[in-house]
């Protein structure tokens, strides 16, 4: 969208008094992103009835599942935008400040059920110049009970290979060195277009990029991770040993309700696999606490797996119930209290494992990239702190690494690589300094 915007002359602004018009991009995949965006969108409210705004616009999933609702109940709404009509937002911002829409239909902008997956062309980055997302994807065919994207976002849809390839370029020429792939989930790239899975392939190509440094795998299906996929990310440098695979339960009887494809023992198997084959692989996962029906042994099965497989990530997310998905037709739901103890103990429990897996890593080696550099002042006689994530660190999900002791005459860049002997642990993060001998900064 911003990249949209720019190509017809709009300028963007960090200040939000300085707007003239603003696009709200919401999500809502669970109730606390719903409750997030509606805040969001009413937090500008009395700026738009007020005409200090020109336009308010609101974009996304929530626009694209309560279109209706919204142009009803929140009237300071100029518009809402679907998620496969973004292509039309200059001309909609366009329209709205020129004061040109008026009548509820117009104000709706809905695009066409599942069109092709396509890549982009313009992009903004907004994410500091050195790593940036790629999406390779749009939608999902699996119908998890519990999950409304099928419905908002359509069936599966691959950009073509070319146009990725031809976008990381561009991004690698721009300056980016660690690319991120994402899509609603990434494991079944290609099916839809050729016939076949093509990670893997296109994965190799990405790699074949000079300037690229790391390649990053997020959000993979488990059922869908097999020995091809395995086998590029043992063999190619660039891709980060690191892998995101939600699993959402531990319990066989829960991973059925929700409609998920692998019982526990697959999991098992291919964590085994995965570990045996890519030795060092970082594996983050996420679980739903207080499924309906999930009972106390459920619950037992899920700390199980977590104390088993030792997962070097966890996100735990409470059940929400979402609208129009088969879930939430399920009567035996578990209170919200029940859900908040539940995860807090899965979270506790994570806790543990995480330490004492950081705590092997002091000592070793690793490579980082330098994110950024805490103010100097902060500690006036050892010199700046930097911020720094290892290939084990997914950007704003994951922790950092502090790296300190840093001679006050290197100056380190934001996206350099530096090799770094990992000092300490503290919490999710680790300390280091930097290893001068094995140093193999770009
Ligand atoms: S695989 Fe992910 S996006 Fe697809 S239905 Fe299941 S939870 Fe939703």
């Amino acid at each position: 969208m911003l990249g949209k915007l720019r190509s017809r002359g709009h300028t963007f602004t960090d200040e939000e008094e300085q707007a003239e018009a603003v696009i709200v991009n919401t999500c809502c995949f669970i109730d606390a992103a719903k409750e997030e965006s509606i805040e969001e969108i009413l937090s500008f409210e009395e700026r738009r009835k007020s005409g200090e705004l020109k336009a308010l616009i609101v974009t996304g999933c929530l626009a694209e599942r309560y279109r209706a609702e919204i142009i009803k109940e929140i009237p300071a709404v100029d518009a809402v935008v679907g998620v496969t009509a973004i292509d039309r937002i200059a001309e909609v911002l366009e329209q709205a400040a020129g004061g040109r829409l008026t009548g509820k239909q117009e104000r709706v902008v809905i695009g066409e059920k599942d069109p092709p997956g396509h890549g982009n062309a313009e992009r903004v980055l907004t994410t500091g110049g050195h790593y940036e997302f790629l999406k390779i994807a749009e939608g999902c065919d699996k119908h998890c009970t519990y999950c409304v994207i099928p419905k908002i976002r359509g069936s599966y849809r691959s950009v073509p290979m070319e146009e990725l390839v031809a976008e990381a370029q561009k991004l690698a020429d721009g300056g980016v060195t660690e690319l991120i792939l994402v899509a609603q989930e990434t494991t079944r790239y290609g099916v839809d277009l050729y016939g076949e899975k093509r990670l893997p392939a296109l994965l190799k190509a990405l790699c074949a990029i000079d300037t690229l440094h790391w390649i990053r795998l997020l959000y993979c299906y488990p059922e869908e991770i097999d020995d091809a996929l395995i086998d590029v990310i043992a063999s190619e440098k660039k891709i980060c040993r690191y892998l995101d695979i939600p699993i959402q339960s531990g319990s066989d009887r829960i991973l059925k309700r929700m409609g998920r494809r692998v019982n526990r023992a697959q999991i098992i198997e291919l964590v085994d696999r995965l570990r045996t084959r890519i030795p060092g692989l970082c594996i983050r996962t996420t679980l739903i606490a207080g499924f309906p029906g999930e009972t106390a042994a459920d619950q037992r099965e899920s700390m199980d797996l977590v104390r088993t497989l030792r997962f070097d990530r966890l996100g735990v997310f409470t059940y929400s119930r979402e609208e129009g998905t088969p879930a939430a037709g399920f009567s035996d739901l578990v209170t919200a209290r029940v859900m908040k103890t539940r995860r807090t103990k899965l979270m506790k429990l994570q806790q543990e494992v995480v330490r004492e897996t950081a705590e092997t890593l002091v000592g070793t080696t690793m490579e980082a990239v330098i994110e950024g550099r805490i103010a100097e002042d902060c500690d006036p006689e050892n010199g700046p702190v930097y911020i720094a994530r290892t290939e084990r660190d997914a950007p704003d999900v994951d922790g950092y690494l502090f790296l300190e002791g840093v001679p006050r005459s290197r100056d380190l860049l934001s996206g350099s690589f530096v090799r770094v002997r990992v000092t300490g642990v503290n919490g999710y993060d680790l300390t280091g300094v930097l290893d001068d001998e094995n140093e193999s900064a770009e």
